[in-house]
C-alpha cells in the first residue's frame, strides 16, 4: 500500500495528536479519569513588590543571589545583585542557568535603564535565550525606533511582536513564555520546530509561532540536532537592565 504520508509528517501528526487532542482513554465526565496535582498558584507582581511564585516552579532568581546561574566560563555569574534585583554588568558576559531545561512555562519581569540611554538596538538590549539559542528580545522598546523583529518580546529576526505593549523606562514589565523545544529524529532531522507563546506584560504577543531555528543577527541559522534541555541563558548586550522574579515550570510532552 502506498504510504500516505512521510515518515516526519506521520512522526509530526503523532506530535500534535499528542499536544491537541482528546485523549481518548476517559470517557467524558469519567469518574477514574485521574486529577490533576494541586498547586498553589503564586501571586501577582505589582511595580512596588515581586509576587510569588508557583508552588511547582523551580525558583531561578528571588532577588537575593545568583546561586542558581553561571557565567560563560562555568563559575559563579558576576552580575550586579541589589535591593532584590539582579543588573547586567555590561561586557561581564551572558549568564545562563545551571539546571538544563526544555518545554516550560517561564515568567521573567525585568526593567529598562531610567532614564534611556542611547537608541535603537542600542538602548536597554537584553535578551531572554530559550535553550541558549532563541531569544526574545528585550528592548527598550518604549519611543524607540527600531527594526519589527528586533523590538522587546520579538522572536528575534523572526517574528515581531503582535502589538509593542512596552512599558516605559524604569518599570517593571513581565513576561510570560510557553516553550516547547524542537525534537529531532535519530538521524537528526526536525520532527517537529520549537514553538513559543508570549505574553508581555499580560498581552498575547507571540502565539504559539514556530521557530525557524535558533534565532540570530541578520541570519536565520537551520536547526542543528541539540538535547531536549539545554541552559536558559539571559544576555549582556552591554546595556544595565535589571531582571527580577525569575520562575520556572517544566511542562512535560503532553502539556
Ligand atoms: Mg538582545
Amino acid at each position: 500500500m502506498r504510504a500516505i504520508f512521510s515518515v516526519p509528517a506521520l512522526a509530526l501528526c503523532i506530535a500534535q495528536l499528542c499536544m491537541a487532542q482528546v485523549d481518548p482513554r476517559w470517557k467524558p465526565n469519567d469518574p477514574d479519569r485521574p486529577l490533576p496535582p494541586v498547586i498553589e498558584p503564586g501571586t501577582a507582581s505589582t511595580q512596588d513588590a515581586p509576587g510569588h511564585a508557583p508552588s511547582d516552579a523551580v525558583v531561578l532568581f528571588d532577588g537575593k543571589d545568583l546561586s542558581q546561574w553561571a557565567g560563560e566560563d562555568g563559575q559563579p555569574a558576576k552580575w550586579k545583585v541589589a535591593d532584590g534585583y539582579m543588573e547586567v554588568v555590561p561586557h561581564n558576559g551572558y549568564i545562563h542557568t545551571r539546571q538544563p531545561f526544555g518545554n516550560c512555562q517561564l515568567h521573567v519581569e525585568f526593567a529598562e535603564p531610567a532614564p534611556p540611554v542611547g537608541e535603537d538596538q542600542g538602548r536597554g538590549n537584553s535578551g531572554v535565550f530559550l535553550m541558549g539559542l532563541y531569544e526574545i528580545q528585550v528592548l527598550d522598546s518604549n519611543q524607540n525606533k527600531t527594526y519589527a523583529d528586533g523590538q522587546a518580546s520579538a522572536v528575534y529576526g523572526q517574528f515581531p511582536p503582535q502589538v509593542n505593549a512596552s512599558r516605559a523606562p524604569g518599570h517593571w514589565q513581565t513576561y510570560d513564555i510557553i516553550f516547547h523545544a524542537p525534537r529531532f529524529d535519530k538521524d537528526g532531522k526536525v520532527l517537529y520546530p520549537a514553538r513559543v507563546t508570549v505574553l508581555h506584560n499580560g498581552v498575547l504577543v507571540q502565539d504559539n509561532v514556530e521557530l525557524s531555528g535558533p534565532t540570530g543577527h541578520h541570519q536565520r541559522p537551520p536547526y542543528k540536532p541539540t538535547p531536549d534541555k539545554l541552559p536558559l541563558s539571559l544576555q549582556d548586550h552591554a546595556n544595565p537592565v535589571r531582571f527580577r522574579n525569575i520562575w520556572i515550570r517544566e511542562l512535560g510532552e503532553g502539556q
